[in-house]
């Protein structure tokens, strides 16, 4: 076992990561070849990322956020956790809408929030829009993750984007009161529990369904995927994953490299194409991916998201979401 002295002029960056995929690994390995500079991965689930950023405080390690969601990138920046910096690539590569106007966030891919149907329990054709699971004919047949999940809270939001406050509450009302309880931990579960009829429909990101036709979880969750029709409404929701630079970072301008490395239509495609996730300016081109219908993104800013992220909160525990 040599003992090589670590040479304290490498470059570095550290990231902290709420994508929890082994893939994302190789992007930063093609970058670290590719600029010299290391990369230095600290993981964590979405929530306890942010406040654990909150704790540190100016002692954080952390010079690149990523973060699952809307809600979780805008809530960071809002905390003070990000800062706002000047790139001609990030503005160029990361589309209008899914960008910071502040300039303390940049999407690197997307996910489209999809609905999955047993045919076997409700009729597909009935259903082609969120705003359809309110439809009294569902009642007890409709399964969705709890209140806590960022991804619903976004999709909340963005209805009371698109459609107002009131309609919002109406649909809400009439979905939940379809709810078949107790509210799912997961969207895999959902997935799972539409398979065996235990409801007709739910509400989950689409590559959730991706992954588990692909094998990627194992045969047992191929089969259950097999016997879901996926729906993609038109529009449809997309949410993203997004990148902002740590406030006290102490290597800003490797992070700034590494976040438009992860930008650019190479990096997008690098962190999207293993967990089929689309990158940001394109379509994931896997067969699988493909056959869940294209996609119309609505016209809904994830800031927008984020700024009626409390309001969807309320709005949900309103109408009994749990
Ligand atoms: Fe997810």
């Amino acid at each position: 076992n040599l003992n090589i002295p670590v040479n304290s002029t490498q470059r570095e960056v550290k990231v902290y990561s709420g994508r929890h995929y082994n893939t994302d690994r190789e992007v930063y390995k093609r970058f670290a070849k590719e600029t010299g500079i290391k990369v230095r991965l600290i993981e964590a689930a979405g929530i306890s990322l942010i406040e654990r950023l909150k704790r540190e405080g100016n002692n954080s390690q952390a010079d690149l956020i990523l973060l699952v969601d809307a809600a979780r990138i805008t809530n960071a920046a809002k905390a003070g956790l990000l800062q706002s910096i000047n790139s001609t690539s990030l503005e160029n590569d990361v589309p209008d809408g899914l960008k910071d106007p502040q300039k303390n966030w940049y999407a690197l891919t997307r996910r489209v929030r999809v609905m999955v149907v047993n045919p076997k329990v409700v009729d597909v054709n009935k259903i082609k829009d969120y705003t359809d699971l309110a439809d009294p004919s569902l009642k007890g047949k409709v399964c969705l993750r709890n209140r806590k999940s960022p991804y619903n809270q976004s999709l909340v939001a963005n209805q009371i984007v698109n459609k107002g406050e009131m309609e919002t509450k109406a649909w809400l009302s009439g979905m939940i009161s379809n709810v078949s309880k107790p509210f799912f931990p997961g969207d895999i579960s959902i997935i799972r529990a539409v398979s065996k009829r235990k409801c007709g429909v739910g509400i989950v990101n689409h590559y959730y369904v991706a992954r588990m036709l692909a094998g990627v979880n194992g045969r047992r969750d191929t089969l259950y995927a097999k016997k879901v029709s996926v729906l993609t409404p038109k529009p449809a929701h997309v949410n993203i994953s997004a990148g902002g630079i740590a406030k006290y970072a102490n290597n800003t301008s490797e992070a700034i490299k590494l976040l438009e490395f992860l930008a650019s239509p190479k990096g997008s495609k690098g962190l999207a194409a293993p967990t089929f996730e689309h990158p940001l300016k394109e379509v994931n081109q896997n067969e699988i991916v493909k056959s869940f219908g294209e996609f119309k993104p609505d016209k809904v800013t994830i800031k927008d998201l984020g700024d009626n992220n409390s309001l969807a909160i309320k709005l949900m525990k309103d109408a009994g979401w749990n």
